[in-house]
């Protein structure tokens, strides 16, 4: 089963990536540094719902 989630910047709260989370390989929350287009910067991501 694979649910599809949200990545929100930690910063800014702008929902830039979507992905899929695969339940069994990833049981807590996804977190992710990654580019930001608002901030210009890497940020921290985390799942949301
Ligand atoms: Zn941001």
């Amino acid at each position: 089963m694979r649910d599809k989630v949200k990545l929100v910047c930690t910063e800014c709260g702008e929902e830039n990536y979507y992905t899929d989370k695969n339940k069994k390989n990833t049981p807590g929350r996804l977190e992710m540094n990654k580019y930001c287009p608002r901030d210009r910067k890497v940020t921290l991501h985390r799942e949301k719902r």
